[in-house]
């Protein structure tokens, strides 16, 4: 293995989250440099082991929530202000998808000028004899 790859697998193995392999250990013995970082490693690993984070003092939360107070009060509703509100928000938005959904739904799909009306076409349309006899003169008249 080379050194490139070793320091890829170094924290995993210094943390104890991985074990070295055969190879890993053979190259350890060959190369000092890897065999020092990883000795880095180990010291880090255990400082951060003996770390103890400090306790919050007891006040810690009634403080932080009346600093949060505090800087809520602070800001200005902009127009903005509208969208920190859940509730709000969402109304919005299923208003906005009804209106587009109505919208889509009732305009009428674009489409050619549908079929050119011929004297067949009219005769089954106008079942008026009387009219039909008008319209076949006027057709005759015109040359049709
Ligand atoms: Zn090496």
């Amino acid at each position: 293995m080379k050194c490139n790859e070793i320091n890829e697998l170094l924290p995993d193995l210094a943390a104890g989250l991985a074990s070295a392999t055969p190879e890993v250990n053979d190259h350890f013995r060959s190369c000092a440099a890897c065999t020092g970082t990883m000795a880095d490693f180990r010291k880090t690993m255990a400082l951060l082991d003996e770390w103890q984070a400090p306790e919050p003092s007891a006040y810690f939360d009634v403080r932080l929530q009346a600093r949060l107070r505090e800087e809520a009060d602070k800001q200005p509703a902009g127009w903005w202000a509208w969208a920190r509100r859940p509730a709000l928000a969402i109304s919005l938005a299923v208003v906005m998808v009804a209106g587009m959904t109505i919208y889509r739904t009732e305009r009428k799909p674009v489409t050619g000028p549908g079929p050119v009306p011929t004297l067949a076409n009219i005769s089954t349309i106008c079942r008026c004899s009387r009219m039909w006899t008008r319209i076949r003169k006027l057709a005759s008249d015109f040359g049709e």
